[in-house]
């Protein structure tokens, strides 16, 4: 494997993160410098999953981003949010700076657990 980023380490609980979502293969925390009142960003938990970037996408992982969109839709459905938006940045030049591929779903609306 390539070297660990910051996101294995909130997968693997070495570093601290606020925990919103989570199932077996999925998990929803909140980022630490959120641009919306409720900004989380979605990432696969299993090595089988992971992707450093859409750009790297293969037959083998093309599933990863319906994953992660899925978990997004659940989130929200469960929190009571109407409406969101859901993006990848991709590459460098597309302004990506940790590269395990994060869904990042940001709404003007908060949770219902605020
Ligand atoms: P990107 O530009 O798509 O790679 O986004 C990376 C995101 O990760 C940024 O919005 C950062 O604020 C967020 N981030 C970086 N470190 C942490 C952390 N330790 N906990 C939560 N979010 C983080």
């Amino acid at each position: 494997m390539t070297e660990p980023t910051i996101f294995h380490k909130i997968v693997s609980g070495d570093i601290p993160s606020t925990r919103v979502y989570e199932t077996d293969t999925v998990l929803g925390f909140n980022d630490i410098h959120p641009k919306a009142p409720t900004h989380v960003l979605f990432i696969a938990k299993r090595e089988e999953d992971f992707v450093s970037s859409i750009s790297d996408l293969t037959d083998q992982t093309a599933h990863v981003p319906g994953m992660l969109i899925r978990a997004a839709q659940d989130f929200a459905q469960k929190q009571g949010i109407t409406g969101y938006q859901l993006k990848f940045h991709v590459g460098k030049d597309g302004g990506q700076e940790v590269f395990y591929l994060h869904l990042h779903f940001l709404s003007q609306q908060k949770t219902s657990d605020e």
